[in-house]
């Protein structure tokens, strides 16, 4: 994967209106068998105010994405997550959805699982002794996973088209309208 990096200082930050201390920090990735993707994250030194995103340069149809996760050689397929990308693993009954806080991402399935590893942590913190052992249940089956010793359906698809499992392991299809109209 070939990337090349670009900045774009932006006069006022589109939060907190202060100039000069928000900028644009773009990688441009060429991926093989997807194409030149733009990774960006827009940082405010002042507010704190931080957004990440991925964006395809040329329209995709919207698909979705289907890889069975059987190896420890699988943690390295790329996934390309957009924020507008729904991410779900099925068997450990997660996902991770669009909304204000969504970020998108350039990774692999391991940094899909780190990430959702992440949120059960977090979730965790605070809950009853049941929510706890179910969290802890999930924790060792990603823990196996990444061993290759269990076995679990990874699904991407974005309505806008934007995300994907690039891989030629990875199954896909268009996403049917009413698919596209539920999202
Ligand atoms: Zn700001």
């Amino acid at each position: 994967m070939e990337t090349r990096s670009f900045r774009i200082q932006f006069e006022r930050c589109p939060f907190c209106g202060a100039e000069g201390v928000c900028e644009l920090v773009g990688m441009i990735h060429e991926i093989p068998y997807f194409g030149e993707t733009i990774e960006s994250v827009i940082v405010c030194r002042r507010c704190g105010f931080r957004h990440a995103d991925v964006m395809h340069t040329e329209e995709k149809e919207p698909r979705r994405y289907e890889l069975r996760i059987e190896s420890a050689e699988d943690m390295k397929i790329r996934v390309v997550r957009s924020s507008t990308g729904v991410v779900e693993i099925p068997e450990l009954g997660v996902s991770i959805s669009p909304g204000p806080r969504s970020e998108g991402f350039v990774s692999n399935v391991e940094g899909v699982l780190d990430r959702i590893e992440r949120a059960i942590e977090s979730a965790k913190v605070g809950a009853d002794p049941q929510t706890r052992e179910a969290a802890d249940k999930r924790l060792r089956t990603i823990a196996e996973l990444r061993e290759g010793k269990a076995q679990a359906t990874l699904v991407v698809w974005d309505p806008r088209g934007q995300s994907a499992i690039v891989h030629p392991k990875a199954r896909s299809r268009p996403l049917t309208s009413e698919e596209l109209s539920r999202a």
